[in-house]
C-alpha cells in the first residue's frame, strides 16, 4: 500500500492549540488521524480510563503519525489522581430518583437503582451526616443520612442517570489520600517508559504534590498542574513556579467550589501563567454538547472563542473526542472558532491586555523585541533556535503577532512545544556555525510555509551554540526564494 502523501499539510493557521483527549471514540488508527488533520495538536491520554494496552497502542499511532506527517505531537499522560469514582453497574447505568435512598459500599458486585461500589476505603468512616457527595461532575447530588464504616447511605437531592465509573467530589470533607496512589505511580511509571512529553497531575493541593511528581518522573517529561481543587487555588503562585505548565480544569474546579466561581479563576489562572511563560490549557465542557450533535451551541461557541481572547496556550477537549458521536466535527468546530478570533483586528490588543513585562535578561529583552519588530515591520516568522525550548517559551510569552518557528536537535522539546502558543516546531541538526544558521532558518521558513522570495523572517539564537541560556543574537533576515535550490534538503 502506497504511503499517503501528507506534505501538502500546511501549519495551523492559529497560535492556540488545541488538546483532544484519546478514548473509545477516537482510539482506532484512522479516527486518530482524521483528528490530527482537522487540527489537533496534542493528544491527551487520560489514565482514568482504558487498559495500558490501550494506551500503548494510541501512543504507538501517534507516534507513527508523526512521521507521516512531519510534525511533533504531544502527548499528555493525565494520571487520575486522588479521584474518587463509583464502580460500575449492571448494565452499565442506573436512574437515581429524587428523595429516594442510595448505598454506597464496599461490595464489587455491579451497583442498581439502590447502590453501588464506592471502592475508595479512606471515605468510610470520614463522612458525617448532611455532607454531599456530588457524582458526575456534581449532575447528581446526594447528601449523606448516615456514614457508617462501611457503608454511606444518602438522600437522592437531585437524581438521573448514573453509570459506570462517574467521579465523586466531596467539597464538604477533607480526604486523607495522597496525592499520586499507587494506580497512579503505576500509570506514571507507564507513561514515562512509553515517552509521555507532559505528565498531568490531576487534584494538586499543595506545592509537595508537584515535588513528588517531579522526583518519580526522574527528569523525564513536564509536568503540568491540574488546578481543580480549592487548595491548589490558594497557592498558585507556588505551584506555578514548580510546574511546568498548568490545566485550567474547570469540571472538577466548578464542583469543588460553586461554578461561578470559575470564570474569573480561570482568567487569573491564565494570567498568572502567562506571566510566567508557561503554557496554559484551559478545559472541560468546551464542546459538550457536541458529544451527541454535530454543532455546538452558541455558548460553548463563545467559551471557546473567550478562552482565546483570553490568551490561553491550548484549548482542550473531553468527552467530545474520547467518547462522543462527533469527535472530528468537534475539533473541526475548535479549530474554526480559534482561527476566526485570531483573524479578529481586535485579538491582538485583547490578548496584549496583559502587561507581561521582560525581565531582565538578554533572552527576555531580544524576546520582547521580536515582538515589537514584527509589529513594527512585515515579518512572515520569528525563528527561534532553542534546544530545550526555554528561548521559544520567553517569545511566546510575548504573544508576537507573527508565527513561531521553532527548530531544535531535540525531539522532546519539538513535542513539548505542540502545547505552547504559537509554536510550531522543526527538529533539525546541531548548528555550528552564524552562517549555517541563517541558511538553515530560511530554507526551514520556506520549506516549511512560514514564508516566500521576499519575505522578511526574524532569527534569534543564542551563541556559542547549545548553551543553555545564551539567547543574545536577534538577526532580521530576507529571503531570496532560491535557498531551497541552493542548499538542497
Ligand atoms: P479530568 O480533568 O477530565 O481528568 O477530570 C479536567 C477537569 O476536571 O476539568
Ligand atoms: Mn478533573
Amino acid at each position: 500500500m502506497a504511503k499517503p502523501d501528507h506534505s501538502k499539510l500546511e501549519p495551523r493557521a492559529r497560535k492556540v492549540k488545541i488538546l483532544a483527549t484519546v478514548g473509545p471514540a477516537s482510539r482506532d488508527p484512522e479516527m486518530l488521524r482524521r483528528l490530527f488533520r482537522a487540527g489537533v495538536d496534542a493528544f491527551r491520554v487520560n489514565m482514568s480510563h482504558g487498559a495500558h494496552e490501550d494506551h500503548a497502542a494510541a501512543i504507538a499511532c501517534i507516534r507513527e503519525m508523526e512521521k507521516e506527517f512531519a510534525r511533533p505531537i504531544a502527548i499528555l499522560a493525565d494520571l487520575q489522581g486522588p479521584k474518587l469514582r463509583v464502580g460500575a453497574f449492571r448494565g452499565g447505568k442506573a436512574v437515581l430518583r429524587h428523595s429516594s435512598h442510595f448505598t454506597f459500599d464496599a461490595n464489587p458486585e455491579p451497583g442498581d437503582e439502590s447502590r453501588v461500589c464506592l471502592p475508595h476505603p479512606e471515605l468510610f468512616g470520614i463522612l458525617d451526616k448532611g455532607q454531599r457527595l456530588l457524582v458526575d461532575d456534581g449532575k447528581i447530588r446526594l447528601r449523606v443520612i448516615r456514614a457508617g464504616p462501611d457503608e454511606i447511605l444518602c438522600s437522592v437531592e437531585v437524581g438521573g442517570v448514573i453509570s459506570d465509573r462517574k467521579g465523586v467530589n466531596v467539597p464538604d470533607a477533607e480526604i486523607p489520600i495522597p496525592a499520586l496512589t499507587d494506580k497512579d505511580r503505576r500509570d506514571l511509571a507507564f507513561a514515562i517508559a512509553h515517552g509521555a512529553d507532559w505528565i498531568g497531575l490531576s487534584f494538586v493541593q499543595r506545592p509537595e504534590d508537584l515535588a513528588e511528581a517531579r522526583r518519580l518522573m526522574g527528569g523525564h517529561g513536564a509536568l503540568c498542574a491540574k488546578i481543580e481543587k480549592p487548595g491548589a487555588v490558594n497557592r498558585l503562585p507556588e505551584i506555578l513556579e514548580l510546574a511546568d505548565g498548568v490545566m485550567v480544569a474547570r469540571g472538577d474546579l466548578g464542583v469543588e467550589l460553586n461554578p461561578e466561581e470559575v470564570p474569573p479563576l480561570q482568567k487569573r489562572i491564565v494570567n498568572a501563567a502567562r506571566m510566567l511563560g508557561k503554557p496554559v490549557i484551559v478545559a472541560t465542557q468546551m464542546l459538550e454538547s457536541m458529544i451527541s450533535a454535530p454543532t455546538p451551541t452558541r455558548a460553548e461557541v463563545s467559551d471557546v472563542a473567550n478562552a482565546v481572547y483570553d490568551g490561553a496556550d491550548a484549548v482542550m477537549l473531553s468527552a467530545e473526542t474520547a467518547a462522543g458521536e462527533w469527535p472530528e466535527e468537534a475539533v473541526t468546530i475548535m479549530d474554526r472558532i480559534a482561527r476566526q478570533v485570531e483573524r479578529d483586528e481586535g485579538y491582538r490588543a485583547r490578548v496584549r491586555l496583559l502587561d507581561t513585562p521582560p525581565d531582565p535578561t538578554t533572552a527576555d529583552a531580544l524576546s520582547h523585541a521580536c515582538m515589537t519588530i514584527a509589529d513594527t515591520v512585515p515579518i512572515s516568522a520569528i525563528t527561534v533556535f532553542t534546544g530545550s525550548g526555554s528561548t521559544a517559551r520567553r517569545v511566546a510569552r510575548e504573544r508576537p503577532g507573527v508565527p513561531m518557528l521553532v527548530l531544535t536537535p531535540s525531539v522532546r522539546t519539538a513535542r513539548r512545544v505542540a502545547l505552547l502558543w504559537g509554536a510550531h516546531a522543526v527538529t533539525t541538526r546541531d548548528i555550528g556555525s552564524f552562517e549555517e544558521m541563517i541558511a538553515k532558518g530560511k530554507r526551514m521558513a520556506l520549506r516549511h510555509g512560514f514564508g516566500q522570495a521576499g519575505s522578511k523572517l526574524i532569527a534569534l539564537a543564542g551563541v556559542p551554540f547549545g548553551t543553555p541560556g545564551s539567547t543574545n543574537l536577534l538577526h532580521v533576515v530576507t529571503l531570496s526564494g532560491d535557498e531551497l535550490e541552493k542548499h538542497g534538503g
